[in-house]
C-alpha cells in the first residue's frame, strides 16, 4: 500500500525534502530518498511500504533488546524493506538494503495494516509491539498510525532504531512511543560516515533528548567490531557519555559476527565483552548487559542486573531466559533501592 508521509516539505521544481531523518533527502519526481521507499510521485512524498511488513514476529522483549521494560513479555516485532543507513556489516541485509523499491512492480512484504497488528497483539495477549529489523523512521508513517492505535487498545510501542531521526519525527512519535533501544554504533564520526553512511552527531543528540526530556523508556546498545570500534578509549568514551546523560541508562554490548559486506574481520571474543562490560561500570553505568555470547563461563554474570547499591543479584539471565529474584520488581529486597526500569 502506498500513503502520504506526514513529515516532509515541498521545494521547488518538483522535489519535496523528507523531514524523517537527518539525511534530509530533495527527492527528485519520480525518484526515491535514499531508504528506497519514501518516493516522490506526482510531486508527494509517498511511503511505498505501508502496512507491507516483510518480517512480523513474536519475540522476547529481551531480544530487542531491553532489559529494563516489562521484562519477560512478547513483542509482536516488525519490519519493512528498506533503510537509511549501509551498515556494512547489517545483520539484517537482505531486507534493510532492499532499495529503490518500484511500488508499480515490487510489492515486497506481507499485508499488514496498522489494524491487523493490533487486532494480533489483542487476540494472542501480547502487550507490546516493536518496530524493528530496520530502520523505524523509513516507514514512519506506519508505525505511528499503529502505535496510535495501539494505545488505544493499552498496547505499549518500542522503537528498535539507529537514532538517526529527524527532532521533529522523535517529537511527532513520542506520545505514542513507550520504549526505545538505540544503536551507538561507535564514537567515532568517521566510522559512522565511512561504514553507515550516517553521522555520530545527531545519533548523540536523540540518546540525550530521549533520556532527558522525554518518558520514552531508553537503553543503549553498541556492536563491538574487532579493529572497528573494540579500542579500550573509544568503550571508555561511550560509557562515559551515557553515565553522563544518565547513568540508569543500561547499556547492552554485543558481539560481532562476519556478516553482509564485513566477513574480514573475525567474530568479537567473549574477552572483549566482558572488557567493556568492565568499562562501563568502571565508568559510572549501574546497568551494563553484554550480548551475543552464550554459554561462556567468562559471561556467567554479565547479562545479569545487580542492585547498583548493594551489589544484590536481582535477575539472573541465560539468553532469554530470566530468573527474577526479587519479590517485587524494581526494588531491591536487599536494601530497598529502586531500580530505574518500568516493570509494569
Ligand atoms: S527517511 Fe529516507 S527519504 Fe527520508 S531523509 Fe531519510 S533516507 Fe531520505
Amino acid at each position: 500500500m502506498i500513503k502520504p508521509t506526514m513529515l516532509n516539505k515541498p521545494l521547488r521544481k518538483g522535489y519535496v525534502q523528507c523531514t524523517a531523518c537527518e539525511h534530509w533527502c530533495a527527492v527528485g519526481p519520480g525518484e526515491a530518498g535514499k531508504c528506497g521507499v519514501r518516493r516522490n510521485i506526482d510531486g508527494q512524498l509517498q511511503l511505498v511500504v505501508y502496512g507491507k511488513a516483510i518480517a512480523a514476529h513474536v519475540d522476547p522483549v529481551e531480544k530487542k533488546p531491553l532489559h529494563h521494560f516489562l521484562p519477560g513479555n512478547p513483542v509482536y516485532s516488525i519490519g519493512t524493506v528498506g533503510c537509511n543507513l549501509f551498515c556494512q556489516w547489517c545483520q539484517n541485509w537482505d531486507i534493510s538494503q532492499h532499495r529503490d523499491f518500484d511500488p508499480e512492480t515490487d510489492y515486497i512484504g506481507e499485508d499488514l495494516p496498522p489494524e491487523a497488528i493490533v487486532a494480533y497483539c489483542r487476540g494472542h495477549n501480547i502487550p507490546l509491539v516493536a518496530f524493528t529489523y530496520n530502520e523505524p523512521t523509513v516507514f514512519f508513517e506506519y508505525t505511528y498510525d499503529t502505535a496510535k492505535l495501539a494505545h488505544k487498545h493499552g498496547i505499549r510501542t518500542i522503537y528498535v532504531s539507529s537514532g538517526f531521526e529527524t527532532s521533529l519525527a522523535l517529537e511527532t512519535i513520542a506520545p505514542y512511543l513507550d520504549a526505545a533501544n538505540i544503536d551507538l554504533k561507535a564514537m567515532r564520526d568517521e566510522t559512522y560516515r565511512t561504514y553507515t553512511g550516517a553521522r555520530l552527531a545527531p545519533v548523540l543528540r536523540n540518546i540525550e533528548h530521549l533520556a532527558r526530556e522525554t518518558d520514552i523508556w531508553l537503553e543503549v546498545t553498541t556492536l563491538l567490531i574487532p579493529g572497528l570500534n573494540d579500542s579500550d578509549q573509544e568503550i571508555r568514551d561511550a560509557a562515559t557519555f551515557l553515565a553522563g546523560v544518565n547513568p540508569d541508562i543500561p547499556w547492552h554490548v554485543s558481539a560481532f559476527t562476519p556478516q553482509y559486506r564485513m566477513q574480514d574481520r573475525p567474530p568479537t571474543p567473549a574477552k572483549t565483552l566482558y572488557r567493556a562490560w568492565e568499562i562501563g561500570k568502571e565508568a559510572g553505568l549501574h546497568y551494563v548487559y553484554t550480548g551475543n555470547i552464550w554459554g561462556n563461563p567468562l559471561l556467567a554474570d554479565t547479562g545479569d542486573t545487580f542492585c547498583p547499591s548493594c551489589g544484590e543479584r536481582l535477575v539472573r539471565r541465560s539468553g532469554y531466559h530470566l530468573r527474577e529474584y526479587w519479590s517485587e520488581r524494581g526494588v531491591c529486597h536487599r536494601c530497598g533501592e529502586r531500580i530505574a526500569g518500568v516493570w509494569r
